[in-house]
């Protein structure tokens, strides 16, 4: 192997947002994944919330934001 173009090749620790720890190694010692093979639906067979941040939630309420105004002046006008 060449010297000094390779990676450190460490053992690294995959953390997930269920709780599920896969240890393994990478270039990287710590990695933080949202979702893993324990709490995926593909492999649980379980229906789950995949949406654990909200998104689609924040995305309606900042929409409506938007629409209340124009509504509300639609309203005035007529
Ligand atoms: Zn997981």
């Amino acid at each position: 192997m060449k010297e000094k173009i390779h990676p450190n090749y460490v053992d690294c620790v995959i953390t997930c947002s269920c709780g599920n720890i896969v240890k393994t190694r990478s270039a990287k010692p710590k990695i933080n994944v949202e979702i893993c093979s324990a709490c995926h639906p593909f492999f649980s067979g379980k229906q789950k919330m995949i949406d654990a941040a909200g998104r689609v939630e924040k995305y309606r309420r900042r929409y409506a934001k938007k629409a209340a105004p124009k509504k509300a002046v639609a309203a005035e006008t007529t």
